[in-house]
This record gives C-alpha cells, structure tokens and sequence, in this order.
C-alpha cells in the first residue's frame, strides 16, 4: 500500500487521461506539482484534449489499450482509472470492448497497482443503479439493472470493475477506493458524442432544434466538472480508506425540459424542440446522495448549474470559432473505433 506523505510529488497515472474528465484532472495534478503518465487509447479521448500539456517536463503520453497488459518504465504511486466511454452511443457503439474495458481492463491496471504499491482509484458511475428505484440514490442501493439490454456492457462492466477493486481492496493486495460519479459536463466533452449538455449547446448554437429523448420528464443531477475533479482528489488522499463506494455528482436534480429551456436562455437561437423515442433503459430519474461524500471528503460540489453552464457554453462557442476553418482536422478517433497508431500519429502531428 502507498506510504507517501501528502505533499511529496507524486508520479500519477491517469488512464482515460485524453477524454473529457480526465484532461482535467491531469491538469489539476500538473498543477499541484505531480508527474503524469496519461495512458489512453484515443477510442473517444482527443489529441487536442492533452495537446497543451505535450511539452511538460512532467507530462508523458502513453497510447495504450487498458485491456491489454501495461508496463510502466516508473514507479507509479497513484493510479486513477478513468478509462472507459462514458457516452451512452459511445459504449453502446462497440459493447464487448466497453465492458472488457471495465472488466480486464480494470484489472490490469489493479495488477499495475499491486506491483508498484499504489493507491488506485476507479471511476464508477451512477450507472451501477440503473434505473432506480429508490430516490435519491445512496451508496447503500444495491440497484435495478437490466443485464441483458444495450446499456448493459457499461453498466455490468463497472459494477464488475467494483467488484475486483473489492476483492483486491479486501485482500490487501491494493489501496483500491471507488467513486460513483453522476452526469459530470464542461468545456472538452465532445462535441459529438452525444451526450446531453454537449448536445443541447452545440444544436443551440447552429440553431437547430433541440431533441429530447422520449417526454423530457426524466431527471438528471449535473455535477460541473471541477467540483468532480476536487471530490476525485480527496477520495484518492482520504484517510484512512473508505473502504467504500462514494457517491461524487451535484444533487441539483433537472428535468431535460428544463436544462433545454436553461440552454436556449443563454443560446437564444430560437432553436425548437424535438421529441424523439427514449433510448431503451433510460433511467427515468436520478439524483445522488451526498451525504457520504460530504461526511468523509468534507467535499460538495460549488458550481450551480447556471453557472457551469455558462462556462461551457462559452468554451464550446470558442471551440466552434477555432475549428470553423479547418474544421477537417480535429482529432478524434472514429466512433466504435478499434484502437491503433493513429492517435500517436496525430499526436505527433498536433505537437510537430
Ligand atoms: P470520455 O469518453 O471523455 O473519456 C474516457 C477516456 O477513456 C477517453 O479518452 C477514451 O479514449 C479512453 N478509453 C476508453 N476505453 C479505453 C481503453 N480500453 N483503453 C484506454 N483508454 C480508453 O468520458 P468521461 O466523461 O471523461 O468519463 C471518464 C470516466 O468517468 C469514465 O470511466 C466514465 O465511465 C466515468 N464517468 C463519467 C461520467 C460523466 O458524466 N462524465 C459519469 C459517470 C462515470
Ligand atoms: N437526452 C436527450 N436528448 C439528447 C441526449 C440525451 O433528451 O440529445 C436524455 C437521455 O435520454 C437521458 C438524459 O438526457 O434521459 C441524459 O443523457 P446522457 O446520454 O447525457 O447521459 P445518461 O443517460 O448516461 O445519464
């Protein structure tokens, strides 16, 4: 188990580190003086996600698929695994593969842990309640999971990755700490990957309309993601272990009509609304408790939705704005694409 004081630097690995969560949090660590090794496949992360960060002295890029075996030339004193789609048609788009993220993948980099002594912290999601029958949520809901439908390979494969991180945890062989994170959003989701908060902005600003999933009565709790980053990083440091899952997502609960309304305030584009069928499975309502969270991080989120909507609504437009001209060369690998030397290249590519 780590046996690092608190304030020495540390060499943190950050797999999922290009995608949207995990470019933030290697941010944050970089800020705070820390070594990052991001390991990621690029399947639905970004080149331009971690471009910034390519000259670091104390950054270095690995592309790597987690389902395979991984050797790390340092010796690594947290792990963060982040890795995994996150994007309902994203997981959806090749399910084997997302829940062999999950499941081998995890344990890989569990095995990873074991050997170099380090802390490990998995990325969960509110997910593991499906669609809950017990509102709001707590850690203590053992949940209502349909393990045979098209959510499935997400929802399984995580509940599974807490399983081993258990099993690891109570065996001694890993400091394992696991956190179930509800719908997070800001700037560097993908624009495309269809996410709610990203597709309401990016359809608002070309005016188009905006699609509400079945009655757009269903309910979600929006968590902006700094105040995610800041609950990741004191579950990773708490002491002792939890030794326990922890809710980390702002209980804020919104209906979709309303963050569609929320969003056309702000992009008063005058896009209308389209109602389409509700994907199958949908959970109908969803809202953490915190109450955990609050007790053993003295963590709660700080960014009301308003608020964080307004930053990312910003960063999008930004966004927009720089890639309108060489709209061709953002770099993104493929939907359901199988990873390969692409993303190194382009890598290579953006930094050269
Ligand atoms: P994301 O899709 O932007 O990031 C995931 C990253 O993992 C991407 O960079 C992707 O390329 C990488 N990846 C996927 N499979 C991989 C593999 N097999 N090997 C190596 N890299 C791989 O998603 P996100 O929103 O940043 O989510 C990050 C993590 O947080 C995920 O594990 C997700 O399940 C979890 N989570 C996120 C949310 C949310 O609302 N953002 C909610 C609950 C849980
Ligand atoms: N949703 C919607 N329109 C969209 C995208 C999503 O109405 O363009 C709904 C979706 O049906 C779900 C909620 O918004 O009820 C959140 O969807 P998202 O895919 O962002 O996250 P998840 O379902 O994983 O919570």
């Amino acid at each position: 188990m780590s046996g690092m004081r608190k304030n020495k630097p540390k060499t943190v690995l950050v797999a999922g580190g290009a995608g949207f969560v995990g470019s933030h949090l290697c941010d944050a660590l970089l800020a705070e003086g820390h070594a990052v090794i991001c390991v990621d496949s690029f399947l639905t992360g970004a080149v331009e996600n971690v471009a910034a960060l390519e000259n670091h002295p104390r950054f270095r890029l690995v592309e790597h698929d987690i389902c395979q075996p991984l050797r790390i030339r340092e010796r690594v004193d947290e792990i963060f695994n982040l890795a995994c789609a996150a994007s309902p048609p994203r997981y959806q788009a090749d399910p084997a593969h997302t829940l062999m993220t999950s499941v081998v993948g995890t344990a890989n980099l569990l095995e990873l842990a074991e050997k170099n002594g380090a802390t490990f912290l998995q990325a969960s999601t509110s997910e593991v309640y499906g669609d809950p029958q017990e509102h709001p949520q707590k850690e203590s809901y053992r949940g209502h999971v349909n393990c045979t439908g098209p959510r499935a390979c997400y929802d399984e494969g995580k509940r599974a990755a807490e399983t081993l991180c258990f099993d690891f945890l109570r065996a001694g062989r890993v400091d394992a700490r696991v956190t179930r994170i509800f719908n997070t959003y800001g700037p560097r989701m993908q624009s495309d990957d269809g996410r709610i908060v990203s597709n309401f902005i990016i359809q608002a600003l070309h005016g188009k309309p905006l699609t509400i999933y079945g009655t757009g009565e269903q309910t979600r709790s929006f968590c902006y993601v700094s105040d995610l980053i800041a609950g990741l990083l004191a579950l990773m440091r708490v002491k002792p272990n939890p030794r326990t899952p922890v809710n980390l997502g702002n209980p804020g609960e919104f209906t979709v009509l309303e963050l569609a309304q929320l969003v056309l305030e702000h992009i008063p584009t005058g896009s209308p609304l389209q109602y389409v069928p509700l994907p199958e499975d949908d959970p109908q309502r969803r809202r953490p408790d915190i109450s955990r969270a609050r007790a053993l991080l003295d963590w709660e989120p700080k960014v009301p939705l308003e608020e964080g909507l307004v930053r990312t609504i910003e960063w999008f437009s930004a966004f927009e704005d720089r890639n309108k001209p060489r709209r061709g060369k953002r770099r993104t690998v493929a939907r359901g694409a199988r990873p390969s030397r692409q993303g190194a290249r382009e890598y290579q590519h953006v930094s050269g």
